[in-house]
């Protein structure tokens, strides 16, 4: 038996140094102190969950080492159910990000333990009783495909969130209830820069959200487009936005919310988070959000 929301995704360690350019090829720069997080997309998605107190569990990989211990201990402490979580014999994933003084993040990802993530782990066990599934693309793909066709199989309502931008099946993209995409997956997805969200419906799923950074979101679903608008907010740090947005729409699905209503809460709550540093640390909890 699993929760209620079920993430399918990524857990790495988040190494970030600030620098002030990037070194190339051959070069040695010298950066400001490292700081280290809980990240990766999956987690994020779980953890943003779980502090808004939704009944949500992970499926993904770490390895037996101390950031996958940290990315436990931070799934623990927001509430996520781990029970899926694998333990593999591969190094965690770890993200290694610079961010130079305008605020730009480059971003390596190792991958490590999630490589480990299989097809096979998509259980009927995992599957039973979740009402929202949400998958995301650091893990390996046919990992993804095969969680967005069973969940559809079992009855569960399927979020894609095509991030990092992949290009998927055309099976998949029709079993999803919910395509999510910030701007530059929707360009990516459609092939063009002049984006037009509505086409998103012309590949399959039945709905999709466009995330508009500090514009909000763009709801699509058959043919009515809503727009809904972002508080304003000084924003010093966007890292897990996304990430953040994901979760909270998820949990608001599956608190039963139409999906316009849940976008109008998931920008709630990206906006809190692009206030305060890092991923996982600037996720707001319910009470925080009153
Ligand atoms: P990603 O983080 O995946 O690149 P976006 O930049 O679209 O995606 O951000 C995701 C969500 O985070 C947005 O829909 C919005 O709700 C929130 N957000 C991002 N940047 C800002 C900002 N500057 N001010 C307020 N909200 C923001």
């Amino acid at each position: 038996m699993s929760a209620a929301v079920l993430v399918v995704g990524s857990a790495n360690a988040d190494l970030v140094v600030p620098v002030d350019r990037r070194p190339g090829g051959g070069e040695t720069v010298l950066g400001g102190d490292t700081a280290l997080s809980p990240g990766g997309k999956g987690a994020n998605t779980a953890v943003a969950a779980g502090k808004l107190g939704a009944d949500v569990a992970l499926l993904g990989a770490v390895g037996d080492d101390p950031y996958g211990r940290m990315l436990r201990d931070s799934l623990s402490n927001a509430g996520v159910d781990a029970q899926f979580v694998r333990t593999v014999e591969r190094p965690t994933g770890i993200a290694y990000i610079t961010v130079t003084p305008d605020g730009e993040n480059s971003i390596l990802v190792s991958p490590g333990a999630n490589s480990a993530l299989e097809p096979g782990d998509i259980t009927d066990e995992a599957l039973d009783g979740v009402r929202v599934l949400v998958a995301s693309l650091e893990v390996p793909l046919p990992t993804v495909e095969r969680a967005v066709v069973r969940a559809r199989e079992h009855g569960v309502r399927v979020l894609l969130n095509l991030s990092p931008a992949a290009e998927v099946s055309a099976e998949t993209l029709a079993a999803l209830d919910v395509l999510l995409v910030n701007e530059h997956e929707a360009a990516y997805l459609l092939g063009a820069d002049d984006v037009d969200p509505r086409k998103l419906l012309e590949l399959g799923p039945r709905a999709a959200v466009v995330t508009l950074g500090a514009k909000g979101a763009a709801v699509i679903e058959g043919d009515k487009s809503t727009t809904v608008e972002s508080p304003k907010v000084a924003a010093v740090d966007t890292t897990g936005a996304g990430d953040a947005f994901a979760g909270a729409l998820a949990a608001a699905l599956a608190d039963g919310a139409d999906l316009v209503e849940a976008a109008k809460r998931a920008v709630k709550v990206a906006a809190v988070t692009v206030t305060r540093h890092g991923a996982q640390p600037s996720y707001p909890t319910a009470a925080e959000l009153e």
